[in-house]
């Protein structure tokens, strides 16, 4: 039997429903355990409160797509606005509009994860051919020497000046055109997102979409048959319209690491754990001005890596940090130059010479997510002394590897700004506090904020991700990752959503 995907800013909602299974979100978490579950014979409704945009509906245009296809349209932020929270909100999720970097969960990440938060059930082992899996879901493959565009060029370029380690990574482009609008959409189709892997599939085999359809509250957590209450959105997804409910037997959340938390606490689901240990990986972007002309808004945008200084262990887990090159748009750039007014349409007059690298640098559980009495969502976060020297330490290394690849300028947009034109002397980095609200930090990894826990004591999801004194209520989106997975989350949750899937279809017989 073939499921649907239904617009319930076009159609009339039902009134009520009953299903089996009701998965919230659609994107990486979400769509794989509705394709992992549909197949397995399960009756599948996904609430996702995104609209569907392929082909020319992704025009290329920052405003709009920002407004279409993110979170709060681009403007969600921790609440002393020093980072920038980005998240996907489409059918499809943040496949739809992410970099398309495909860097799986590593062998030292689970162990640490066994060892110290004990996940014993997510071995390397056990999850190896759930990396696979996702691997080959996501057709990775590696981009070649020539479909390096300038921008990763000159990355790769400055490493080998310096002899740092680097490589190409894995993307999931298929038929890449190097439009470099990846992180507004692809107007040629050419990801291998959910939205044309998973969701396609899980159709096939019967799972239903009701696009438009945000959850605000779950009621029953405890009980057999529990209620989702449900609220329609209109055709711009601004505003809500209607509502309705859905009966569900089991609910799946895999609506991102804030809205997951933020939906269990607006239903007063779960235990104190709830909503902590919020990681939101903040990435600092440095920037640069060559002479000659970089174009850096052309061709993919983000392909190399410096991983000289990235470290992996099983003691600790993932940390240290490293550097790539990004692409953007020039909504995305104007937001990360340092300087406003006459003074930035100046420098963006310059935006064909300037070269950009993201300081990626793997955080702990420092953030919270919260709701307000007013219901109002609330995202807390403060990194650590030593975090913030991770910063400095990475926009050192990002400057010295802009230099060596020819920079005349390199720009770190703090206010005030530090603009350097030598790498002889970086002491303006190490004076960099990051107070709040003065550097543009970039969230795209968020992990944490149910956690992944062998008791209730430690956390707030046992480790098939059933919540904490909940009946059927599961988390298998990155929600539930104790530590950061890896410095792209793709990966690693549709491995680890898949594994979950197969172990709560197994369990629903
Ligand atoms: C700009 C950007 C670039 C990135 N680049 C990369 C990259 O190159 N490589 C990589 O590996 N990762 C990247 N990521 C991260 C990756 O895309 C995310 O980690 C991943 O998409 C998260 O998967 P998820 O299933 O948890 O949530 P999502 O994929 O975000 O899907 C959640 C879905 O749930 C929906 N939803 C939320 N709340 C509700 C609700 N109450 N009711 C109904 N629906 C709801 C949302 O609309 C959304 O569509 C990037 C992310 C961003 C934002
Ligand atoms: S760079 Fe490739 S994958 Fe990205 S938007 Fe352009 S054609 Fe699509």
């Amino acid at each position: 039997m073939s499921g649907s995907i239904v617009d319930l800013s076009r159609e009339a909602p039902p009134r009520e429903l009953s299903v089996e299974v009701c998965v919230v979100g659609s994107g990486c978490g979400g769509a794989t355990a509705a394709w992992t579950l549909a197949a397995a014979g399960k009756e599948v409704l996904v609430l996702e409160e995104g609209g569907d945009a392929v082909g020319l509906d992704l025009t290329q245009r920052d405003g709009a797509m920002y407004d279409r296809l993110y979170m709060d349209r681009g403007g969600r932020s921790t609440s002393d606005l020093s980072i920038a929270v980005l998240q996907g909100r489409a059918l499809g999720g943040g496949g739809v509009i992410n970099a398309c970097d495909v860097v799986p969960i590593s062998d030292e990440v689970l162990r640490h994860w066994q060892t110290r938060h004990g996940l014993t059930d997510l071995s390397p082992e056990t999850l190896a051919p759930y990396r696979a899996r996702a691997l080959a879901d996501l057709s990775a493959n590696l981009p070649t020497e020539e479909q390096l565009n300038t921008n990763n060029a000159l990355l790769r370029d400055g490493a080998r000046r310096l002899g740092v380690r680097g490589e190409i990574m894995m993307h999931n482009r298929v038929g890449c055109a190097g439009t470099g609008t990846c992180l507004i959409g692809c107007p040629l189709d050419a990801k291998r997102n959910p939205r044309f892997v998973a969701i396609p599939a899980a159709v096939e085999r019967g799972a239903r979409f009701f696009l438009r359809a945000r959850a605000v509250r779950i009621e029953g957590g405890s009980r057999e048959q529990k209620t989702l209450h449900v609220r329609t959105l209109d055709a711009a997804g601004h505003h809500e319209r209607g509502s309705f409910t859905v009966r569900a037997k089991v609910v799946v959340l895999a609506a991102n690491a804030v809205a997951s938390a933020q939906l269990l606490l607006a239903s007063g689901i779960g235990n104190e754990h709830v909503g902590r240990n919020l990681s939101l990986q903040p990435q600092l972007p440095v920037s640069a001005l060559f002479d000659r002309p970089v174009n850096f808004f052309r061709g993919i945008p983000q392909s190399f890596a410096v991983t000289e200084w990235e470290r992996h262990d099983e003691a600790s887990g993932l940390g240290g940090y490293r550097i790539e090159s990004i692409g953007g748009t020039p909504g995305i750039v104007a937001s990360i130059l340092p300087k406003l007014g006459h003074e930035g349409k100046a420098t963006m007059a310059k935006f064909p010479h300037l070269a950009a690298v993201l300081c990626l640098v793997p955080d702990g559980p420092n953030g919270r997510v919260r709701v307000e009495s007013s219901g109002r969502l609330r995202i807390d976060y403060t990194a650590p002394d030593e975090q913030r020297q991770r910063y400095r330490d990475a926009a050192k290394a990002a400057t010295r590897l802009l230099f060596a690849a020819g920079a005349r300028e390199v720009q770190i947009a703090t206010s005030p700004p530090v603009i350097l034109t030598s790498a002889a002397d970086l002491s303006a980095i190490d004076a960099l506090a990051f107070a709040p609200a003065t550097t543009p930090f970039l969230s795209a990894h968020q992990q944490g904020s149910v956690r992944f826990a062998p008791s209730s004591g430690q956390g707030a999801a046992d480790p098939a991700g059933n919540v904490y004194g909940a009946r059927d209520v599961y988390v298998f989106d990155s929600s539930g990752f104790p530590t950061t997975s890896s410095t792209h989350t793709m990966a690693p949750i549709l491995t680890v959503s898949r594994y979950l899937a197969e172990k709560l279809a197994a369990r629903l017989g």
